[in-house]
């Protein structure tokens, strides 16, 4: 079983360090910060295996070249972003598997492009690393794709099981709660959301995780196929909406405009 544990950097980035008991080596995720790493590799005695990257931004590769002079490893990441981020080892696309043998591990890679056109995500036993593509109750803002194309990143990983935890790159969750309480209002499993995050939040806990079920049940960005979300979209836009990667796109638009 993965243990995932969160480094908090910057001013609300999480890099995710995937750890099992076995092992004393572990996968850093989307290291945006050395010196946070650095410190809590020391404080409890472990050891890169190696460094995942979903995608090209700073507060995702920051550290990288900093934790690769004291820490080597061997770094996975996006192909079409290898000359941006520098120093990939393993240029990853779509459908690509590898297995991370230090923790006995068989990851998936699954392209979202949108937030960045090659940003991509990883899946391994119930786990999804999804960068900035899909955050708990929200997801990251189109800077180089179009929504159509993030939308359909999202559908991607909206098909994964159920019982998936998506552990997103920010921490982001009761703006993005507030966000959806005002697109569907009605919506009960929100209210039980913004409870539970508020709760973690005030004993300075990550409200990450998320939990892909919840996630359909609150995330707008996962609900263009919902009644209700679809016409909060077409209020909104002025006319009936029916295209997801449409509705999509006046719920981002909308979201940016608050
Ligand atoms: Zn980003
Ligand atoms: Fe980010």
């Amino acid at each position: 079983m993965l243990e995932v544990n969160a480094v908090p950097a910057l001013s609300d980035n999480y890099i995710w360090i995937v750890a099992t008991g076995d092992s004393k080596h572990v996968a850093v995720v989307d290291p945006g910060e050395a010196e946070p790493v650095a410190d809590h590799l020391a404080q409890h005695g472990l050891k890169v295996g190696a460094y995942l990257i979903t995608h090209h931004h700073g507060d995702h590769v920051g550290g990288l070249k900093t934790l690769l002079a004291e820490h080597p490893a061997p770094v996975y990441g996006p192909a079409a972003e290898a000359d941006r981020i520098g120093g990939l080892d393993h240029r990853l696309t779509g459908g690509d598997r590898f297995t991370l043998d230090f923790l006995g591990a068989a990851f998936e890679v699954i392209d979202v492009p949108g937030h960045t056109l090659g940003h991509i995500a990883y899946a391994t036993e119930g786990v999804l690393l999804a960068g900035d593509a899909l955050f708990r109750a929200g997801c990251g803002r189109v800077f180089e794709g179009t929504h159509e194309q993030m939308q359909r990143s999202l559908a991607r990983l909206k098909a994964l099981p159920d019982d998936t935890r998506v552990y997103g790159g920010h921490e982001y969750t009761q703006k993005n709660l507030a966000f959806a309480k005002i697109v569907d209002p009605g919506n009960t499993a929100i209210d039980a959301a913004i409870e539970h995050v508020d709760a973690l939040r005030g004993q300075g806990r990550p409200s990450l995780p998320g939990l892909l079920a919840e996630e359909k049940r609150i995330n707008p960005f996962l609900r263009w196929d919902d009644d209700d979300v679809r016409a909060a979209a077409s209020r909104r836009a002025g006319r009936e909406l029916n295209d997801p990667g449409e509705i999509f796109g006046v719920l981002r638009d909308w979201k940016d405009a608050i």
